[in-house]
């Protein structure tokens, strides 16, 4: 440990929802922690992602703490200014920014088994010691811009969706949109207007749901503030009915044949020509993919000055696209809504665990896994939130996060109790649970939907999302059992 490395009891890496509530877990808990954060703001992907229309697509009474509520959200889906301002509200109330080391940016981290502590570096070559280590980084950070050929030589502006160029005015440009998820089907509806022309670049078509998103009456603002009981009705009924959808994804795929319906009558509404009705139209059962939401989408897809290609792109060449039907498509701005590097995420952090095992070798070789997708065999006193087949095609994260924070609480206090330096789960322990977590994967629309989807790493295999309800995952987390796990004192090998 060098001179000026900073010690601490628990390091937390990122600032959004997971490092926040985690930070405010440990707070409570009397354990001293340090969140290191890459940026120079705290709110993780919603500081990030600032593009036009940017929204959350799970209703904010449900997509928020559950013990920081908030009566008065202005929309049912919120629009990233409110949540993010959020987010600061709730760092500033439980006193967390005099506990954020903003600008470090994590790059590596070794267990030192002789001391039982981790040593994690930031980018900047700073030091950081402490017993735990919790990675609040999640996998939707990390942008991932296809290899077009000829990309580089594109002589106009190209951003991606989470790294929005303000300083690009898009006004009376010819602008192309590559991709159709999420973040894209928020951006075309609210540029369309401001564009000269705008180019719609999708390879899979995703199933939108129609979604009523006017601002809540001040009267029913009031009522949620002022009546007791009616705000948490709400939340709760927000939860059960996207528990339903939930149940239909993992238990009942066919059931979702209901939302596809719901999803032609949102198309046909504002799609007129068949053909393009036809394009945008999905070949794969809802849910495969993200489902999503938007009664705007097929609005800014039907304005005049929307095309959509569905031709692959070749290459770029200076002026703009060339597709593999030899088209030339000139365009001024490219703005690459193509997702982020999800079952790779791993490979940016450098993290060595007992004996120098090294995280990413292990996962390249055996897939991203880990217990109760939180901690992981041979990388003591490691936790991760929104770690491995833990996010939702369903509900709200934060409801998984929240179960995940109260376990590595109670992880922390059974180390303490034990007198032990650290635990680690058994392997057996861990391969059982992954196995049995595959085997109800294989039954959910995920897997049988017929799609590809960032759900699934290079082999095929589900890596990312949980395979049940959000409430069967709460159960799986809801007590630590020490059972489960190696208990570690000093100078011990963890490895069972
Ligand atoms: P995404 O869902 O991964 O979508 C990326 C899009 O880019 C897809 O349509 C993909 O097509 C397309 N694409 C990728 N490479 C391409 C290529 N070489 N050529 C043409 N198209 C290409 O990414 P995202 O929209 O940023 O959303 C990512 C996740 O973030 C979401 O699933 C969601 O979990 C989260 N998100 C949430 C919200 C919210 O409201 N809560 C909003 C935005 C994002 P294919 O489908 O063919 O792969």
């Amino acid at each position: 440990m060098s001179t000026d490395a900073v010690s601490t009891r628990a390091l937390i890496i990122g600032s959004g929802f997971s490092g926040l509530g985690m930070g405010i877990a440990l707070k409570k808990q009397g354990v001293d922690f340090l969140i290191l954060e890459k940026a120079d703001e705290i709110g993780g992907t919603w500081r990030d992602n600032t593009y036009p229309g940017c929204a959350c697509d799970i209703p904010s009474h449900m997509y928020s703490f559950s013990f920081e509520p908030k009566a008065d959200w202005t929309h049912m889906w919120s629009f990233q200014p409110e949540i993010f301002d959020y987010l600061k509200g709730v760092a500033d109330k439980h006193g967390l920014r005099r506990h954020i080391r903003f600008g470090a940016h994590v790059d590596r981290a070794h267990w030192d088994e002789a001391e039982s502590r981790w040593h994690v570096f930031d980018a900047t070559g700073q030091e950081y010691v402490a017993q735990f280590l919790i990675s609040g980084a999640g996998g939707l950070h990390i942008p991932s811009i296809p290899e077009i050929p000829g990309r580089d030589q594109f002589g106009g502006v190209a951003f991606h969706s989470a790294q929005w160029n303000h300083e690009v005015d898009i006004r009376g440009k010819r602008v192309a949109v590559i991709g159709t998820g999420a973040s894209a089907i928020q951006i075309v509806p609210a540029i369309v207007d401001d564009v000269a022309e705008l180019q719609l670049y999708q390879r899979t078509p995703a199933w939108v749901m129609p979604r009523p998103n006017n601002a809540f009456p001040q009267w029913m603002r009031t009522v949620f503030t002022r009546v007791p009981g009616v705000r948490a009705l709400l939340r709760a009924g927000i939860y059960w009915i996207h528990e339903g959808v939930g149940f239909a994804m993992t238990q009942q795929p066919r059931l979702l044949k209901i939302g596809e319906l719901m999803g032609k009558w949102n198309i046909n509404r504002s799609i007129k020509d068949p053909e393009l009705r036809r394009k945008l139209t999905p070949d794969y059962r809802a849910g495969c993919k993200r489902i999503l939401n938007s009664d705007t989408y097929y609005r800014g897809i039907a304005n005049p000055k929307t095309t959509v290609v569905t031709e692959r792109i070749e290459r770029m060449t200076p002026g703009g696209f060339v597709t593999a039907d030899g088209a030339e498509h000139p365009v001024d701005v490219v703005i690459w809504a193509t997702g982020f590097h999800v079952t790779d995420s791993y490979t940016y952090v450098d993290i060595k665990g007992a004996d120098g095992e090294d995280l990413v070798d292990r996962w390249n070789a055996e897939g991203m896994a880990a217990h109760r997708g939180i901690t992981v065999a041979g990388m003591p006193n490691l936790f991760f939130l929104l770690g491995p087949n833990t996010a939702l095609g369903h509900n709200s994260v934060v409801f998984m996060i929240e179960s995940q924070i109260r376990y590595v609480a109670q992880a922390i206090a059974a180390v303490d109790q034990a007198g032990a330096a650290a635990l680690a789960p058994t392997r057996r322990a861990q391969d059982e649970y992954n196995a049995d977590l595959q085997r109800h994967l294989a039954g959910t629309v995920f897997s049988t939907g017929g799609c590809h989807s960032w759900y699934m790493d290079a082999h095929g295999v589900n890596r990312t999302l949980w395979s049940g309800m959000t409430w069967q995952y709460w159960l799986a987390t809801r007590s630590f059992k020490p059972s489960e796990y190696s208990f570690i004192r000093q100078r011990e090998s963890v490895r069972s």
